[in-house]
């Protein structure tokens, strides 16, 4: 059986914890490790028992503790070259990922990390690098894919063999526009490298999703330009116009910016 908890989830952090009954691995480390810790006896799980770290992208929400982390817990970190020399360049990770804890991925090579298989694939952003990740574990199919610009036919694939999907909606368009950002904070979030409204995270799963999907949660929301009651409408609408029930057909969440969310069993 698998296992998922969001651990937090938007620009102030993200991190998001999958595993099996022998192995943990965490997607991105962008929020502190106190709380991470905290977190983590909340729920009755070891920290200690975290084996691999994978890295969306190498902005500091989803890195901030990634060489602190890899460090006290002796576990090696998988991003792409891009994402570990943006790692490097970034001032607000402290602490760097040291050079025999560099593990290298690339996209579309399926790779086996422990009881894990894994496929990175692109996710178009204006950071040096960005990935989504597909992983597959005890006949269940986990993908995530955030801080996405707009959706390439890549990303559709994945979503179309998920049984289990994290996907941002970040804004919604209208609240952007009419939004107090300036021009070109605007322009940059609604731009192909920025981030994915509401309606386009809707629409990418309801064109795309198989009969196979379980559950969607829904990721980083901007606390600025959304909100999560507007959100889970938005996308249920466009579910709806599809002809697909939410609740029934598939069940969905919106994963909360700053206090953990599950955990949740997917089998
Ligand atoms: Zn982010
Ligand atoms: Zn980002």
């Amino acid at each position: 059986m698998l296992k998922f908890i969001s651990f937090g989830s938007g620009s102030s952090g993200n991190c998001y914890m999958l595993s099996t009954p022998n192995d943990t691995l965490l997607i991105d480390i962008g929020v502190g490790i106190r709380g991470l810790k905290k977190a983590c006896r909340d729920y009755g799980v070891s920290l200690s028992s975290v084996r691999h770290v994978l890295i969306t992208h190498d902005h500091a929400d989803h890195i901030k503790s990634v060489g602190s982390f890899s460090d006290d817990y002796k576990v090696p970190i998988y991003a792409t070259q891009e994402v570990h020399d943006g790692i490097n360049r970034n001032y607000c990770v402290a602490k760097k990922v040291k050079p025999e804890m560099v593990r290298l991925v690339e996209k579309e090579h399926t790779m086996k990390v422990g009881d894990f298989s894994i496929t990175p694939f692109a996710v178009p952003h204006d950071s040096a690098d960005n990935v989504g990740y597909f992983i597959e574990a005890e006949d269940t199919n986990f993908c995530i894919i955030t801080d996405a610009g707009y959706v390439t036919d890549d990303m559709k694939k994945y979503i179309s063999r998920a049984h289990y999907l994290v996907i941002e909606a970040n804004h919604d368009e209208e609240m952007v526009q009419n939004g107090p950002y300036p021009q070109f904070l605007k322009e940059r979030i609604l731009s192909g490298t920025g981030h994915l409204s509401n309606r386009n995270s809707a629409i990418a799963i309801a064109e795309n999703m198989s009969e196979e999907l379980k559950h969607v949660w829904l990721c980083h929301l901007s606390e600025e330009n959304n909100h999560p009651e507007l959100a889970r409408k938005t996308v249920e609408a466009v579910l709806r116009s599809y002809g697909i029930i939410p609740g029934v057909d598939v069940k969905m969440e919106v994963l909360k910016r700053t206090t953990p969310t599950g955990p949740y069993e997917l089998a």
